[in-house]
């Protein structure tokens, strides 16, 4: 593909050249080759096309900007698997589920929407096949001596990669003996081959692009793993190639897979049996096989806690201080999970998240609709507090004709000068300080550039420059994280700002687990009136019991059980799904603790000391905080910018736009009788349209002779009507259509 666009892009600069060259011979005029093609032209195309992901032949998503939001979002993205087919259209196969995605695609983790079944991600063990080494001829060769025909012989069909290459007289001998050599090592590890007694073919394969997945062979009814193996991958003396090696794993297509029968567990296992499952979690993906007890859950919000486990705020990256990614926030006290799945150790994943103590409890109707309460106490020690970075960059250009940008405090005679108390932060060259407290409006990098057309220049002075400061954004604030100052490849000074915002929960964040339980903040309650128990533990945050049945997320109960285990041993809790640690083994291990079984405790009240009258579920969770935030949402304005074109008010909170009343709010207003308010709110592009009473026509007014005429009949009776100025548009709009539209005006008050 790289190829491919490099081809197209050579050849737009080869007609470029020939072109120029064309025009300049025509003109009897010769440059150098150098002004002719320039070379940044060439590489612009190239890097945008890997920035923007449309390649060459309309091709588009080949390329993507990385996830970082948290480590596990970006993992999740590298094992992302895309179909080409378009999203609008039906395409009920290719969305559905289908027996050979078992342990190749996870069948949990994609996207709700348009995109269902169209992005899958890769199941945690699946390898996909990339190009053999494989000599061609000598392989044939050895084919024959196997058995292969290649004289025409009636038999079963040998394909191999796709071209017809002989038959063979008895095919299951055939296939046994390929296999054989492949996990004897003879033949590379990605060659799969399948006989087809129905159609009466062999298909063998090394193409690239196959989905594959381990099994452990089985050979005379028995696993080909053995304790002794098992002992040695412990002591870490046998690794995973080299089980493939010793030809006790093997790597098989769904086409290969089809001649298979695959065990789950080893007590299931009959002669009849070729592989066996290396674990029941190898169906999941990355993401779902780290839900603890997913087996628990219902499958659609396991979907949703896919999703909420990859905006789950966490470390990205461990080296973030230097790095200037937008839109990234960075979790201050990140835990590792207590109840995990055995995949989450091997990942080695930067946490994301917090364990939280959990209660199972109504407050006041603060929790109703998924909501949560928290503990002001656990937020004032730091549970779920975040950074919010956001980076901000300034170019010293230089212009052609010798004019250059400065970076520096601006003159007080430059146009577009703001307020002295703007620039209070700069420093003498113009750049602000770190650890510097901002607010919205106020200048990080100030900056002066020359006016951009001449007869700016002229209007004002030719020494009047132009304020282009650097600016914090709208309703944002935050301190000075880091100051870049570097220079890109032609000389320019590069001035790079990070801001942190410090971001404590507050009521209207959004908290979830990997369970796809997902909710905002609807209160944060003093430490001494949240409820207590005999032992004097407060929970920090409290879950409200009825989102429980309707989602029926059993494996969120179970968490709960397994977290209170494991905070009172100290010890991390196995919740691997299907095989974790079962209930009767918690409940027996809580008792032992000289806990009630179920994980209920007697609670009081925090606010009146009395004992509650039924007992409470309380345990441990992992909680995530997600990147929603309301401080980036909150938004309101009185009237302010609008559009040139429509002259409606602008979207968009980052440029100071209006907010969207639609459909729905407009009737919300009429049935509650707010008819005023509804008019102002629908009045923002209001405008007088003059009307001519006798011929309906648009009238226009003449200023020279100061009054207001039809140009259709030439009447003077004419009347002010108020439309939106998006209905005068569309009014011009059908005349440029020649379409002549008329307003037959009636009295209002008839
Ligand atoms: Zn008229």
């Amino acid at each position: 593909m790289l190829a491919s666009l490099f081809r197209v892009n050579l050849g737009i600069l080869f007609r470029d050249i020939q072109y120029s060259l064309q025009k300049s011979s025509k003109r009897k005029k010769f440059y150098s080759i150098k002004t002719i093609a320039k070379s940044t032209l060439f590489s612009h195309r190239v890097e945008s096309a890997i920035a923007t992901g449309s390649w060459t032949g309309e091709r588009s998503g080949v390329t993507q900007n990385m996830d970082k939001t948290n480590y596990l979002s970006t993992i999740s993205q590298l094992q992302r698997v895309s179909s080409m087919l378009p999203s609008d259209q039906e395409n009920f196969l290719a969305r559905t589920l289908h027996p050979t995605h078992y342990g190749r695609f996870c069948p949990i983790e994609t996207p709700e929407g348009t995109e269902i079944g169209l992005r899958k991600n890769l199941a945690i063990l699946s390898l996909v096949s990339t190009r053999v080494e494989l000599d061609r001829e000598k392989f044939l060769k050895d084919l024959v001596v196997d058995g292969l025909s290649i004289e025409g012989v009636e038999g079963t069909d040998v394909f191999f990669n796709g071209l017809f290459i002989g038959t063979v007289l008895n095919p299951e001998e055939f296939v046994v003996k390929i296999r054989e050599k492949r996990r004897a090592g003879e033949l590379p590890i990605l060659l799969n081959v399948r006989n087809d007694p129905d159609l009466k073919n062999v298909i063998i394969s090394t193409e690239a692009g196959r989905v594959l997945r381990p099994l452990i062979i089985l050979e005379n009814g028995a696993s080909k793993l053995k304790n002794e193996d098992l002992v040695q991958i412990e002591q870490g003396q046998i690794s995973w190639d080299g089980l493939i090696k010793k030809g006790i794993i093997e790597y098989l297509d769904a086409a290969e897979e089809e001649n298979s029968l695959v065990a789950l567990y080893e007590e299931e296992i009959t002669p009849r049996h070729t592989h066996l499952e290396i674990d029941n979690i190898d169906l999941f993906g990355v993401v779902t096989s780290l839900v603890p007890y997913a087996n628990h859950d219902q499958s659609s919000r396991l979907n949703r806690g896919s999703k909420t486990q990859k905006q789950a705020l966490g470390l990205y990256s461990a080296n973030y201080l230097c790095r200037l990614d937008t839109d990234v926030s960075i979790l201050q006290y990140p835990q590792k999970p207590i109840v995990r799945s055995f995949v989450y150790d091997t990942l080695q994943t930067y946490p994301a998240g917090q364990n939280l103590t959990v209660a199972i409890i109504t407050y006041e109707g603060y929790n109703m609709e998924d909501a949560l309460v928290f503990n002001r106490g656990s937020l004032e020690r730091g549970v779920g507090r975040s950074f919010y970075f956001r980076p901000y960059s300034a170019v010293e250009m230089n212009y052609a004709g010798g004019l250059k940008d400065e970076i520096a405090v601006p003159e007080k005679d430059s146009s577009g000068y703001k307020t002295e108390v703007s620039y209070k932060h700069l420093e003498e060259d113009g750049i602000i300080y770190p650890e510097a407290d901002v607010n919205e409006g106020e200048v990080l990098i100030g900056k002066m550039s020359p006016p951009k057309f001449l007869s700016e220049a002229r209007e004002i002075s030719v020494r009047t420059k132009k304020e282009s400061s650097v600016t914090m954004r709208q309703e944002e604030k935050g301190t000075i994280d880091s100051v870049f100052i570097t220079e890109d490849e032609e000389g320019n000074k590069i001035v790079q700002i990070k801001t942190r915002d410090l971001r404590v929960p507050e009521i209207g964040d959004k908290f979830a687990t990997a369970h796809g339980q997902k909710g905002v903040v609807g209160a944060i309650i003093p430490e001494e009136d949240v409820p207590f128990t005999s032992k004097g533990i407060r929970p920090d945050v409290m879950f409200n019991p009825h989102g429980l049945p309707s989602r029926m997320t059993v494996g969120y109960l179970l968490e709960l059980l397994a977290g209170k285990v494991g905070c009172l041993k100290g010890e991390v809790v196995n919740g691997t799904a299907f095989s974790g640690a079962s209930k009767k083994e918690l409940e027996d291990q809580l008792e032992e603790l000289g806990f009630s079984y179920d994980g209920k405790e007697t609670m009081y009240s925090g606010v009146t000391g009395k004992k509650m009258v039924s007992k409470i579920f309380i345990g441990n969770l992992y909680y995530l905080k997600l990147k929603y935030m309301v401080a980036n949402k909150l938004h309101g304005r009185a009237s302010g910018k609008v559009a040139l074109l429509t002259r409606q008010p602008i979207e968009g909170r980052a440029r100071g736009g209006a907010l969207r009343l639609g459909e729905m709010e407009q009737q919300a207003l009429v049935a509650h009788g707010a008819s005023l308010l509804l008019k102002e709110r629908y009045d923002s592009d209001k405008i007088l349209l003059p009307i001519c009473t006798k011929c309906g026509a648009t009238g226009i007014d003449d200023n020279i002779r100061d009054k207001t005429i039809c140009p259709m009949c030439g009447s003077e009776s004419i009347e002010h009507v108020e439309v939106s100025y998006a209905f005068k548009l569309l009014m011009e709009e059908l005349q440029g259509l020649h379409i002549h539209s008329m307003f037959q005006l009636k009295n209002k008050y008839e």
